[in-house]
């Protein structure tokens, strides 16, 4: 688990994905993709958000693959949050308990939706933090990005990871697609944004557009695949 005043990211599930939680700044807590899907991993949830006295507020979902969902049924249980997400992405949902079964992961069933989508465009606001949502495509079709301009850091999911970019081989994914939603909302951010993605180490926006070996550097939208 990392710590880092404002947030904590835990790795969870035998996928590695990386839960994110951030303050609100007044006690509350916003949980990215909540992935804990052991006792153990609740315990060192609920112990983080506990040692920092954070109540979680809302469960946001980049999208909904099955390492992303495996804790929604939980944060229903122990905090009464239902996911939400983009519309777009409520097949990726309804299909996850298939993928759990293909996988031969257990999963509990999933909770309904919370009743309000998220929107390409809109703005959340919980506490001092405000967060842009942008429809980012490409890995699932109903992926987003939380873009928090104040601290300067995104909540990237599968999109861009350090060095590499997320798989585009499952349903809905596209290439070019993808590459076309990394230059359009995260290429168009300031290099020293900070990017958190579903699985592996942070990095930033510079960083990836100087030496990212998926995405073109000069930004052509060129994406080297199958390299
Ligand atoms: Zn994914």
């Amino acid at each position: 688990m990392k710590e880092l005043g404002t947030m904590f990211v835990q790795a969870c599930n035998a996928f590695s994905e990386n839960t994110v939680v951030l303050h609100d700044g007044e006690g509350g807590a916003l949980v990215f993709d909540p992935g804990m899907s052991t006792p153990s991993e609740w315990a060192e949830f609920d112990a983080s958000l506990r040692a920092r006295g954070w109540s979680p507020k809302a469960v946001l979902m980049t999208h909904a693959h099955l390492d992303h969902v495996l804790g929604c049924a939980g944060m229903v249980e122990r905090y009464g949050l239902h996911p939400q997400l983009l519309a777009e992405d409520e097949p990726t949902y309804e299909m996850a308990p298939r993928a759990a079964e293909l996988y031969g992961v257990p999963m509990e069933p999933l909770p309904e939706l919370h009743p309000n989508r998220l929107k390409d465009g809109q703005i959340l606001t919980f506490g001092t933090l405000s967060l842009r949502v942008h429809w980012t495509p490409g890995h699932a079709p109903g992926h987003v990005v939380f873009v928090d301009d104040q601290n300067q850091r995104v909540v990237g999911g599968d999109v861009l990871f350090k060095g590499s970019v997320g798989r585009t081989d499952l349903p809905g994914g596209d290439p070019a697609t993808l590459t076309k939603s990394i230059e359009r909302v995260l290429f168009e951010l300031p290099d020293g944004f900070e990017v958190w993605p579903g699985h592996g180490p942070s990095t930033t926006i510079g960083q990836e557009k100087q030496g990212n070996p998926f995405v073109n550097a000069a930004g052509t939208g060129m994406m080297q695949v199958g390299g």
